[in-house]
């Protein structure tokens, strides 16, 4: 494992309202490691789109930062810290340094410019000449898979994945060291799907940039990241490699995401039981108690602490803290579900 490209640390937010204040995202620390893929999943409104825009320093009112930072490594070894730098050199460093693919490839490209005007654009921005821009802009579809023709075209006049390229391509073409995707392939069919992540695949391994996919589908990070850290209710539950995840998840939210992921065609889906809870409604202690089967008294009483527990391997669970409770690791379906993914994810085995 190399040093970390981008270390967040202590990040927390919360909707600030004239009369209120609602804890978002509590403490949350993590490191990203120099060309992995990493995977930020959970289930919806367990905070993922809100860490990637807060360490992007793209947090919009109501939602502010409390605290932390998002310290990214440049190629000279110098780190800055996202969250403390003057708006400008924040402006430099996007793009070049750090890019991010937001949710919605439909909506994100204004309708009344051509792809060409929207790629290049930004570009000019950073101080390209237009021939530069230009050629730029065309490798970088290039790499998608996309035909420069589509620079002469309006949005409304691509397809749904076309358009999902045109994004990734746009983030690629200053050859950021960092990439965060947010959710890239919501909305798209299974087929587009497949080909969007092999596309961010081989721009990780071409390119060497590291990628930070948002996901609340668990069966795509089995295929295509190195690392997952699981979100739940705005904290990190569980931080590993994917396999180790898969393999020998601790936490039992994560069990219960991995057991919900169906095997076998016409089997029940297994959905974890209850409700992930609003920020409005998070309970006193572990977030996931009221959900969980193995709550214990001190469940209920406080967070417990993202710790260490195996190498590489964090959770956040008072049952490691008493290792008379640990759960029985389950391997099958994980390896299942991994070999299901073979040809897309090469490297897992590797990771650490
Ligand atoms: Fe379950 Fe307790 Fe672990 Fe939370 S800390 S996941 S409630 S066992």
């Amino acid at each position: 494992m190399t040093t970390p490209i981008l270390r967040v640390r202590d990040i927390s937010t919360a909707l600030v309202g004239r009369k209120s204040v609602i804890q978002v995202l509590t403490s949350v620390d993590l490191d990203v490691f120099r060309g992995e893929i990493i995977g930020l999943v959970g289930e919806s409104g367990s905070g993922k789109s809100t860490l990637a825009a807060a360490i992007l320093n793209l947090l919009q009112p109501p939602q502010t930062l409390q605290s932390g930072s998002a310290f990214l490594t440049l190629p000279n070894g110098e780190e800055k810290d996202l969250l403390a730098i003057s708006e400008g050199e924040l402006r430099r460093l996007r793009w070049q340094n750090i890019a991010y693919i937001p949710q919605g490839s439909m909506n994100v490209l204004n309708p009344v410019l051509t792809i060409k005007r929207q790629m290049t654009d930004m570009l000019l921005h950073h101080g390209l000449n237009h021939a530069q821009a230009l050629e730029r802009a065309q490798a970088a579809l290039q790499m998608v898979n996309l035909s420069s023709n589509v620079l002469n075209r309006y949005p409304h006049e691509l397809s749904g994945g076309m358009l999902q390229r045109v994004v990734i391509a746009t983030a690629v073409t200053m050859n950021p060291a960092v990439i965060v995707a947010d959710e890239p392939t919501t909305a798209l069919d299974v087929v587009t799907q497949r080909l969007i992540l092999q596309e961010l695949m081989k721009i990780r391994d071409t390119l060497g940039t590291t990628i930070i996919l948002i996901s609340h589908d668990m069966g795509v990070m089995a295929q295509v990241a190195d690392r997952i850290a699981v979100m739940y209710a705005g904290r990190l539950a569980e931080v590993g490699s994917v396999i180790s995840v898969f393999e020998e998840g601790l936490h039992p939210y994560t069990k219960g995401l991995i057991a919900s992921i169906p095997q076998h065609h016409n089997e029940r889906v297994r959905a974890l039981p209850g409700e992930a809870p609003t920020p409005w409604h998070y309970p006193q202690g572990c977030r996931f108690h009221p959900r969980c089967p193995h709550a214990m008294a001190a469940c209920s009483q406080a967070l417990p602490e993202l710790l260490v527990h195996a190498p590489q391997h964090l959770a956040a669970c008072y049952l490691y803290e008493y290792p008379d409770n640990a759960l029985e690791i389950n391997r099958t379906p994980a390896q299942v579900i991994i070999q299901n993914g073979k040809g897309l994810h090469e490297r897992s085995a590797n990771c650490s």
